[in-house]
């Protein structure tokens, strides 16, 4: 056995299938050992952790951060400065609102260029399908996309179309062909309505109904049970796909879904006039959705939570005249993914095993990264928060490190607080030592 460079040990330390308490010895960067409390190394230097809790890095596989192009919507040394801040050590970075969007081969490379040395925590990127560019999956996947990202509506931006099922049926029997993941924006144009401008949230909730999503979520496990292809859809708010999703995982298609915590915290009703800073596609729904949302982590039809921070300028959400119509739709939440969830999964009896399950092991599984992220365990990459789960804090927007502080989550009282991140063994302070994460 090696010997190891920091010893991280504590009573609370969040194993693959138990929490106890553990040294987590470190030597070049992974996690070389993992041995009772009282394991240690003579003269090796130890992190107490106490009673806090020891988990994996949280991995975020749903991070808009609009470089380059639109770096003055967030870029990544904030996105990358809050996920530390956050607990997180890996985010994985969407294919828009960047220009350009990562839909060739060299506008991931631009990505790439644009990434490197600016990032605190280690980096992934999605690719993007969209109309017309199939010849371009196969050699961005082997430049080292993860996957590839669609929209079944139109995205927000000009330079990131949606498509339509002709499109995809171009597009999937490539992804198949490369064993390539599909993420999903499910929600189809149909059902979706013009809504009436204004400051009503329940205007703007009826405009993008439950049905748009539902209609989506089919039109995806029908396409992925024909084409084989293996298919995920993101920001599930719909509560009503859930048996859709699990009836069709049960019968063998390769479908997997993932909620939000701006999903799992908020409901429709407390939603106050104007209050832009909580528009979001698909919207937040009702109370009853959100508790129907917590059983579908519950059975495990929805594998993980996963924060879809969307940040723009604080400008483009139109506080002023509060039309939700008009305002930009997107919740920038990379820093707080933790404590919100915690908060709300304390509250219905979820143990730091579930946590750890939708924050770190699945979203790292989705990727491709799970020998690498997300779990405590020798062989793996040393990254670790250290946290105190049962202190309280108030969300004050000034202590955010993303660009722009609007938020839904001011004045919310959450539990748990960030102590420490640890990326690959070593404190994350004043240097962007994250590395580009390529598949
Ligand atoms: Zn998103």
């Amino acid at each position: 056995m090696p010997r190891p460079d920091l010893i991280i040990r504590g009573q609370r330390v969040v194993l693959p299938e138990t929490v106890a308490p553990r040294s987590v010895h470190i030597g070049e960067e992974r996690i070389v050992f993992v041995g009772d409390y009282d394991d240690v190394v003579a003269g090796c230097e130890i992190v107490e952790a106490g009673d806090a809790v020891v988990m994996p890095g949280l991995v975020d596989t749903h991070v808009h951060i609009n470089a380059p192009g639109r770096t003055e919507w967030e870029g990544f040394r904030n996105a990358t400065l809050a996920a530390a801040a956050g607990g997180v050590t890996t985010v994985v970075d969407m294919p828009l609102n960047s220009i350009p969007a990562t839909t060739t081969l060299a506008a991931f490379e631009t990505k790439l260029a644009t990434a490197r040395d600016e990032c605190f925590v280690d980096v992934g990127f999605w690719g993007g399908v969209v109309p017309g560019n199939t010849a371009e999956l196969a050699p961005m996947f082997a430049a080292g996309v993860v996957g590839f990202k669609c929209f079944l509506v139109p995205s927000g931006v000009d330079e990131f179309e949606h498509v339509t099922e002709e499109d995809l049926r171009e597009a999937m029997p490539e992804l198949t062909r490369l064993g390539a993941l599909l993420i999903v924006h499910a929600e189809l144009p149909g059902s979706i309505t013009s809504g009436a401008e204004g400051t009503d949230y329940r205007s703007f909730l009826q405009s993008r109904p439950r049905a748009a999503e539902n209609e989506a979520v089919e039109l995806m496990i029908r396409l992925s049970r024909e084409f084989d292809t293996r298919v995920h859809i993101v920001h599930l708010s719909s509560a009503e796909a859930i048996p859709l999703l699990r009836e069709a995982q049960a019968a063998g298609v390769k479908i997997t879904a993932e909620t939000c915590p701006h999903y799992l915290h908020f409901a429709a009703e407390e939603v106050p006039a104007g209050a832009t800073e909580f528009k979001c596609c698909p919207p937040i729904r009702e109370r009853d959705n959100r508790e129907e949302l917590w059983e579908g982590l519950r059975d495990g039809t929805i594998g993980l939570i996963v924060s879809d921070h969307s940040p723009c300028p604080g400008e483009m959400k139109l506080r002023e005249t509060g039309d939700f119509m008009k305002a930009w739709g997107g919740i920038a939440s990379l820093q707080l993914r933790l404590p919100v969830v915690w908060t709300e999964a304390r509250r219905r009896g979820f143990s730091l095993l579930d946590l750890t399950r939708w924050l770190c092991v699945n979203p790292a599984r989705q990727v491709g990264f799970e020998t690498r992220k997300g779990s405590i365990a020798v062989g793996c990459d040393a990254d670790l928060v250290i946290w105190n789960p049962d202190a309280q804090f108030p969300v004050n927007p000034s202590t955010l490190h993303h660009r722009h502080k609007l938020t839904p989550y001011a004045g919310e009282v959450l539990s748990g607080v960030v102590q420490q991140t640890f990326l690959r063994g070593r404190k994350i302070i004043d240097a962007p030592m994250g590395h580009m994460l390529l598949r």
